[in-house]
């Protein structure tokens, strides 16, 4: 491992400006960040550890919304009872993701930043433009079977690793940010960039930016929610396909409905045009299949991922059949 130097800041002012120079890495559970800089993927010049700030907590927002601190570890999360019960699907998709003693360590801002796990991506002998930006991609017609097959580009077809990220998608999370300009405040949604011509960009961070929080607005149809991930072995492996549902029927008809997918696309995918034609529809099994297959209409696979389009369909119809059903969510 490249030396490094390590401070922590007691304040966030401090980290911002130990952070706004070249090379510096924001360091809160380290379950990614340390695992990158063995590899030599992440070669920092400073590692500023935010562990000490204080965004540990997870409060109350006026109208039922919740306040996540960036420093809330996973695990804390996932057993809040306010999030049990106000957003079940976001603690199943922090219990389904990683293991126990990784949700012990992991933050809730860490989360939003860690990176792909494309094996190419790990692999210094192989050509990834995401490690090195224009060598070329080998998982393009190499081994891509848990590749994206909605929102890639040539340069880049990684899938997003997060659980998380995808029911904070659902449920129009919005991401504080600090930084020495001051505070903003992103729609998890336009957090996360798409690949295009340069795959090595994967956030809207600008340097030195810190994430502080995320908000979660009130949803009372987050009560009926759930999030299914689809992955080769039951625990400790990341999603082929996963979705986040929450969705509200009365007299049999879609009143409103939240819908996001993981391990199809780079980022946490909002499934918008399935919305679109779910609200208003019948709540059937043929209203369902209609919506999930318009969202994969626009799916480009690979040699190895062509079962994802298929696969993400019967998971959006499964999950939203349970919810419809009064299946329990939890
Ligand atoms: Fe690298 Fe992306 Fe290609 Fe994987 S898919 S090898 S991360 S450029």
């Amino acid at each position: 491992m490249k030396p490094f130097a390590y401070v922590k800041p007691a304040d966030v002012e401090a980290a911002i400006q130990a952070a706004a120079q070249p090379g510096a890495r924001f360091l809160g559970g380290g379950t990614n960040l340390v695992d990158l800089m063995r590899e030599g993927i992440e070669q920092p010049d400073t590692v500023v550890d935010v562990t000490g700030l204080p965004f540990d907590t997870v409060d109350d927002l006026p109208g039922g919304g919740l306040r996540i601190g960036a420093l809330v570890r996973n695990s804390a999360l996932a057993a809040d009872r306010r999030v049990r019960e106000r957003y079940p699907m976001l603690s199943q998709a922090v219990l389904s993701g990683a293991s126990a003693q990784l949700r012990n360590m992991a933050t809730v801002g860490g989360n939003l930043l860690q990176r792909t796990r494309c094996p190419y991506f790990y692999d210094h002998a192989s050509a990834c433009n995401k490690r090195e930006p224009g060598r070329g991609c080998d998982a393009l017609d190499g081994f891509n079977r848990g590749a994206a097959i909605l929102g890639v580009s040539a340069s880049c077809v990684a899938a997003h690793p997060s659980d998380l990220c995808v029911a904070l998608a659902a449920l129009d999370a919005v991401v504080e940010l600090r930084g020495q300009d001051g505070t903003r405040r992103v729609p998890l949604t336009d957090f996360h960039r798409l690949p295009g011509d340069t795959p090595e960009v994967e956030t809207v961070l600008a340097p030195g930016e810190l994430v502080t929080a995320v908000e979660l607005p009130p949803a009372p149809v987050a009560a009926n929610s759930r999030y299914r991930k689809v992955r080769d072995r039951a625990s400790y492996a990341f999603a082929l396909v996963s979705v986040a549902a929450a969705l509200e029927v009365r007299d049999g008809v879609v009143t409103d409905v939240c819908l996001a997918l993981g391990g199809v696309a780079p980022r946490p995918w909002r499934a918008t045009e399935a919305e679109r034609l779910l609200v208003g529809g019948p709540a059937d099994e043929s209203a369902y299949r209609r919506a999930a297959e318009a969202e994969l209409a626009g799916a480009s696979t690979r040699r190895d991922n062509a079962f994802k389009a298929a696969l993400a369909t019967a998971t959006i119809v499964a999950t939203l059949r349970e919810l419809s059903t009064g299946g329990d969510p939890r």
